[in-house]
């Protein structure tokens, strides 16, 4: 067997989750099963006590109760600690339990101050405002997109700064080296929500990041059919704060959503791929018909942040996302155009296999007033869409039919 250390991130990710039991008599399967018991038992109680501090007298991870981990949760954290280079994972059963996790092992109390950018992902910002403001957390919302972030950072002086890679229906780059630079130079722990871009484009570690997290429900998962979230910590002692979050919290990831994850990380690379090829297609052929007035996409040389993306991404993909303008910018023409879609579907997830297309004044940005949705260059005729692995003459042409 060749040296697991050497392989591609293509190539760990398609063996992630073979099996980590030890030769059974009947055979040992390729697949590691769903490990549904939600207990363990030992030879002996001395072994049950070792159990509980997290391993075998081997030394080899060890179960006592579903909460703390169990088999098929500690594969799908082990491929992603990989994947994305960091020093542990911990999942959970959906990306908001994992960005509420990250946000208290980042050590958030009262009178710490969150500076994220304004243009998150809608429930994040809720969960900031509903959750932790009340508790007298400060939070500060600011275009973090721009080129000067790092004097925003030094200026505000944040505890903890959260970003994500891509936002929103806008696909604007954060610059994660910059951030994470003025961050280190003021000691505020860095969180990145990675879901739009996944280890296989941009590895935020790297970057300097100290907590990654995703919604595994999109790229991840990828199929649309089941729900989960992770956090990545580059370092072990936030590790251990995230696990015990978890524990305490309690909104763990399923052994069998566990399994649908292990399996989506497998074609992740193929699938990833397809969905940049297929997004930059769309993005070129959108730019060119006469119903449509503005494409952002970060693939296109015009798009503000694409030399960022350059620097950021991996060589010549850059994501299965992006928006587009109407030339009609009314609610009437993006309701119209999206009810004559005969392959595209009309829902509000990313990431999926399948194509998707949502109207976020009515979805992700619901609770925004129009002023609101101005202020952020949302306009009314802005929709966006998650390109899927179909062939893409098909995706084109039922565009062209819903366009006109
Ligand atoms: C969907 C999403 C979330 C929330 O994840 P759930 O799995 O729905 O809880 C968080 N961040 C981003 C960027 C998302 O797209």
């Amino acid at each position: 067997m060749t040296n697991k250390k050497d392989w591609d991130l293509e190539t760990l990710l398609i063996h992630s989750g073979r099996t980590t039991l030890s030769a059974l008599p009947t055979g040992t399967p390729t697949v590691q099963p769903i490990h549904a018991s939600t207990t363990y038992l030992y030879d002996s109680v001395e072994a049950l006590d070792k159990a509980f501090e997290g391993t075998t007298p081997e030394g080899e991870p060890a179960f006592v109760y579903a909460r703390h981990g169990n088999p098929s949760t500690n594969t799908f954290e082990e491929a992603m600690t990989t994947a994305e280079g960091g020093a542990g994972a911990v999942s959970f059963g959906s990306g908001m339990a994992a960005i509420h996790a990250a946000i208290l092992a980042a050590g958030v109390t009262p009178g710490a101050k969150i500076l994220a950018s304004k243009d998150l992902y809608g429930a994040t910002i809720g969960l900031f405002q509903k959750v932790f403001a009340p508790q007298g957390v400060t939070i500060v919302l600011k275009d973090l997109c721009t080129p000067d972030v790092a004097e925003v950072i030094e200026e505000e002086e944040p505890d903890i700064i959260f970003v994500e890679t891509i936002s929103n229906p806008l696909v604007k780059l954060v610059d994660l080296d910059a951030i994470s630079t003025a961050a280190r130079a003021i000691g505020a722990v860095t969180i990145v929500d990675s879901t739009f871009t996944t280890p296989f484009l941009v590895r935020p570690i790297e970057h300097g990041f100290d907590l990654v997290v995703h919604s595994t429900t999109k790229y991840i998962g990828g199929h649309g059919d089941s729900t989960g979230g992770i956090v990545v910590s580059a370092t072990n002692a936030l590790l251990s704060q995230v696990r015990n979050y978890a524990i305490i919290l309690g909104a763990i990831l399923s052994p069998f959503e566990t399994h649908l994850m292990t399996r989506g990380l497998r074609t992740l690379a193929l699938r990833m791929e397809r969905q940049s090829q297929n997004a930059a297609r769309i993005a070129e052929f959108l730019q060119q018909h006469p119903a449509v007035a503005h494409v952002y996409y970060p693939g296109l040389s015009e798009h503000p942040h694409h030399e960022l993306a350059n620097r950021l991404l991996r060589p010549g993909l850059y994501g299965g996302l992006l928006s587009f303008d109407l030339k009609e910018q009314t609610r009437e023409a993006a309701f119209r155009f999206m009810d004559s879609l005969q392959l595209c579907l009309p829902a509000t997830t990313l990431g999926d296999v399948f194509t998707l297309v949502t109207y976020p004044p009515i979805s992700s940005h619901r609770t925004q007033t129009k002023r609101e949705l101005q202020e952020l260059g949302i306009s009314e005729g802005c929709i966006r869409l998650s390109a899927g692995i179909e062939h893409c003459d098909d995706i084109l042409q039922d565009l062209e039919q819903a366009l006109g």
